[in-house]
């Protein structure tokens, strides 16, 4: 089948390669320039385990392109996937400039039928946005041209987003044209092999169903984070109850780490563009409104332990900061709780020497030379002459460090863990003070 993708960051890049991998003859459009540049010559300008090689191999056997001409993209074929950024507004809303920029584009261009498919996060209502857009450029151009569009969210996790593709849990399929739905159908069949996970629905539910599971996982984590917090007021230990109420098959064991907050560039926007939808229609989202605030006052957690460890007095102080990224197995910053850690640490008159496997590209693209910040190119690295660790994304290499000899290397003995990576007896042995979260 012949694909167009719009958008070529993390979800666009993502399902262009996936679809050309099963076959499909895909091309790949973006407004960036340098990015499509870069992508042409097989530079991957994200890292997501296992895509740079995929992406490769597809361009090489010739079933995935990469462009800036949108008329040639148009042209392609009948499906057309609309993967653009959906970043939030100043109010909170979703901007969706870059969506309907690109339903223009599609209009403007298109000379017969085309299945628009819409995989960004858009609040309900934007598939009939699209097709105003759509439907007066054609009358513009004194075209009577049939089109469709359909509500596809994407559920993919950074981190995991090939398998997430390949394997999906689900594929959510939003339309009101039966006809639709069996292409779409067709077109993921591949994905779909042993149990059907095609769900089809209306339009407006798909658009919501999106919103709806960012937000449950957000109140998951929001959740265990308010229980974390009072379980320090109570004496409790937060990693104790977790596994006494995962065991029950209703609650079950996902999702439901305390930590330093969520971030990333979906939880934070989605809880608050769909707080938006729902202020927009007169309805007061008070459950959605308290995950935020939560989460809001989560990710200062570690730098008030830290602030409090030194009694506020935090000048000339260094920090080893292990992990930058939101999460492990990306490179992505959006709205991580790294950022108001480090800034707030900064901020107070300390230094910190930061390492992430991945993300310090990005880290040095958002803060530049930014005074009181460098970087090392290990965990060990970022230790030396510190004076405290503080931990804020749990990647694998550092679940299991040497804590005697961090002990003699950290001035004041003291780790910082934002993500209860360790047993607190296991590090107190070797004479570290040990601050977690709700523990
Ligand atoms: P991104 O910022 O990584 O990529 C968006 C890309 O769209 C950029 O490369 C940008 O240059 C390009 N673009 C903007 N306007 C364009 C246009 N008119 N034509 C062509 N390209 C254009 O964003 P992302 O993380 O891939 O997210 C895309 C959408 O998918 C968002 O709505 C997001 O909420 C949703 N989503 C993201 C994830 C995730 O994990 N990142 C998961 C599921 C859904």
């Amino acid at each position: 089948m012949k694909i167009t993708i719009f958008g070529s960051g993390y979800v666009g890049l993502v399902t262009g390669t996936c679809l050309a991998e099963v076959g499909n003859d895909v091309i790949c459009v973006d407004i960036d320039e340098a990015k499509i540049a870069k992508l042409q010559q097989g530079i991957i300008p994200i890292f997501e385990p296992g895509l740079e090689a995929m992406v490769k191999e597809n361009q090489s056997e010739g079933r995935l392109r990469f462009t800036t001409d949108i008329k040639a993209a148009v042209d392609h074929g009948v499906f057309q996937f609309i993967a653009v950024g959906t970043p939030p507004d100043d109010d909170g809303s979703a901007d969706l400039r870059y969506v309907l920029a690109v339903a223009k584009g599609i209009a403007e261009n298109m000379d017969e039928y085309r299945v628009v498919i819409d995989k960004s996060t858009v609040p309900v209502g934007t598939a009939d946005k699209v097709k105003a857009v759509m439907q007066q450029i054609l009358a513009s151009r004194g075209k009577d041209l049939e089109f469709d569009v359909v509500s596809n969210p994407e559920f993919l996790k950074e981190g995991a987003a090939l398998d997430d593709f390949m394997k999906p849990d689900r594929i959510v399929i939003g339309t009101d044209n039966p006809r639709t739905a069996e292409l779409l159908k067709a077109l993921y069949a591949p994905f779909n092999r042993s149990v059907d996970r095609v769900i089809t629905m209306d339009i407006r539910s798909a658009e919501l169903t999106k919103y709806a599971a960012n937000a449950m996982l957000a109140t998951k984590i929001s959740f265990m984070n308010e229980l974390a917090n009072l379980a320090e007021h109570l004496g409790a230990d937060i990693e104790k109850v977790r596994h006494g109420i995962g065991s029950d098959s209703r609650i079950g064991y996902s999702f439901i780490y305390p930590g330093c907050g969520y971030g990333g560039s979906c939880f934070p926007k989605d809880v608050k563009a769909l707080e938006r939808t729902a202020k927009e229609q007169g309805y007061h989202a008070e459950l959605l409104n308290a995950v935020e605030n939560v989460n809001n006052r989560q990710k200062h957690r570690l730098f008030e332990k830290i602030n409090k460890h030194y009694r506020g007095n935090l000048t000339g102080k260094v920090f080893a900061l292990w992990g930058l990224a939101f999460k492990p197995n990306t490179d992505d910053m959006r709205d991580a709780p790294s950022r108001v850690v480090l800034e707030a640490l900064i901020g107070a008159g300390a230094t910190v020497q930061a390492f992430d496997p991945e993300a310090q590209e990005e880290a040095r693209r958002l803060y530049g030379d930014m005074p009181g910040l460098s970087y090392y190119d290990s965990p060990k690295g970022a230790l030396k002459q510190a004076d405290a660790l503080v931990i804020v994304t749990e990647w694998k290499q550092f679940r299991s460090p040497d804590f005697d000899e961090m002990s003699q290397q950290l001035h004041d003995k003291v780790i910082f863990d934002g993500r209860n990576m360790y047993e607190p007896d296991r590090v107190k042995r070797s004479g570290l003070a040990y601050y977690a979260i709700g523990r």
